[in-house]
């Protein structure tokens, strides 16, 4: 049950990065798509850096009054020759009114309402301070961004997107602007006129203004999608990383536990041949013992029952081994024991097989051996024995029986031939070499 839970906890704890991304991104959406607005109004009734304007300083002669009401400014005029284009309205100062106004650009949509009680257009300037152009105390240098419209009652209040204005192009061509600079920016807009439009008859009208609204987003669609999609970018970026660092983790740790198994089998096979090993050989002369005798007899029966190469046995026994041990002690006893191993391993050949049968007796099992090598085998032993100074206390002798091995015989039976050949050795005085009777059959 818990590695059930544990594997759902390692699940969730991968992907949490990514549910929380999904859920701070539809919040996100759904808080730009409901909220976040960003809403200006601009209500003249009450804002007092508002003033009328007429022709009079482009040389004409029209007249204004303005008055305030509780929701509205109202501008009553006279429109009258003299300049070339009779205008009237007013001015919306923002900021400090010369080159700190509002900027505009951000926003989506701007509202006016205005009604005219007359005939004709509406114009609206959101005169744009630019630096490059700006001449001190010269209010004609901010830039005209200019949009002229009907003021409809099914359209109002009117609104507007900053791509509908456009830069008077007589300011352009007075101001010699470059063209790069003509375009229309909201930027900065210190000072808003709302007027009479071009075509405004001569004569008396009114002009009822409310106000102006804009309304945008606290924060662009761009910007909201570009920081959605670097947070998407950065946490996979994470994830990844996170992935990288898991899985060259685990693959180390399975590494060091392989490795470690390695070992471990290694130490384990060492210790199984040592093991096989020291189970086939006498600990004190490191010759084979009878189990490890075994192995090489059936190998050897096979050989001369399948390729009829003979097989001899050599046994020999110590001669008056006992007495050797009772007036020297078991140590030189041992010493014999070992002495004696090292000179036989010396004399036989490396096919042949020495073995310790029993405590003080020998068996060299002979493969492609027929008993008349076997004897001289035997022979050529026993004289190096009686010639080598095995322990300097006394001279050692062995008694030697020899057997052939006949096909299909029981081991048995040649172990107790070759035994009885090894006792008559004994009984007829030591020290010589006897040969179990044989009859060849082949
Ligand atoms: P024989 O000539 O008739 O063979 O006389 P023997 O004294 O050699 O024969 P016996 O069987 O009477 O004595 C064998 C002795 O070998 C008895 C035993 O204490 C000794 N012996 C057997 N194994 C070991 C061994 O590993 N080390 C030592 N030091 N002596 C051993
Ligand atoms: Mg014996
Ligand atoms: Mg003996």
């Amino acid at each position: 049950m818990s590695k059930i839970m544990e594997k759902i906890y390692a699940l969730f704890r991968m992907n949490i990065l990514i549910f929380v991304l999904l859920l701070v991104t539809v919040i996100a959406l759904f808080a730009y798509r409901n909220g976040l607005d960003d809403i200006v109004f601009l209500n003249l009734a009450d804002y007092p850096y508002i003033i009328a304007q007429t022709d009079s300083v482009d040389g004409g002669s029209s007249a204004i009054a303005m008055e305030r009401t509780d929701s509205s400014i109202i501008v009553d005029y006279e429109l009258r020759e003299g300049y070339a284009y009779p205008y009237a309205g007013v001015k919306i100062f923002l900021g400090d009114g010369k080159t700190r106004g509002k900027d505009l650009s951000r926003y989506d949509s701007i509202f006016v309402w205005v009604k005219p009680r007359g005939e004709g257009t509406v114009r609206l300037y959101m005169r744009g301070y630019d630096s490059a152009f700006y001449r001190a105390e010269d209010e004609t240098s901010l830039k005209f961004n200019e949009i002229e419209f009907f003021p409809l009652e099914e359209t109002y209040p009117a609104v507007f997107v900053p791509q509908e204005f456009r830069v008077a192009s007589w300011w352009v061509a007075q101001n010699a602007i470059n063209v790069h600079k003509a375009r229309v920016d909201l930027s900065n807009v210190p000072l808003i006129e709302i007027q009479t439009g071009t075509n405004a008859p001569l004569g008396y009208g009114t002009l009822e203004i409310k106000g102006l609204c804009f309304k945008g987003k606290k924060i662009a669609k761009l910007d909201l999608v570009s920081i959605l999609v670097a947070l998407w970018f950065v946490s996979f970026l994470i994830i990844l990383i996170i992935r990288f660092f898991d899985y060259s983790r685990e693959r180390a740790k399975e590494k060091k536990k392989r490795e470690e198994l390695e070992k471990n089998l290694r130490a384990l096979e060492i210790e199984k041949s040592e093991y096989e090993r020291s189970s086939k050989e006498d600990p004190l002369t490191g010759c084979l013992n009878r189990a490890g005798f075994s192995s090489v007899l059936m190998r050897e029966q096979e050989n001369l029952s399948k390729n009829g190469r003979p097989v001899s046995f050599v046994m020999l026994d110590i001669d008056h081994f006992k007495h050797i041990n009772d007036t020297y002690g078991h140590q030189v006893g041992d010493e014999v024991l070992v002495n004696l191993t090292k000179l036989i391993q010396g004399k036989i050949r490396n096919t042949d097989a020495l073995v310790r049968w029993g405590g003080e007796e020998f068996v060299v099992l002979c493969g492609d051996t027929p008993i008349q090598n076997a004897q001289f085998l035997a022979e050529k032993l026993r004289i190096a024995i009686e010639n080598t100074v095995l322990i300097k206390q006394q001279q050692v002798t062995c008694s030697f029986g020899i057997a052939e091995m006949i096909p299909d015989e029981d081991p048995k039976r040649l172990f107790e031939r070759a035994d009885k050949a090894l006792y008559a050795s004994k009984e007829g005085g030591r020290n010589r070499v006897t040969s179990a009777t044989y009859k060849r059959t082949r």
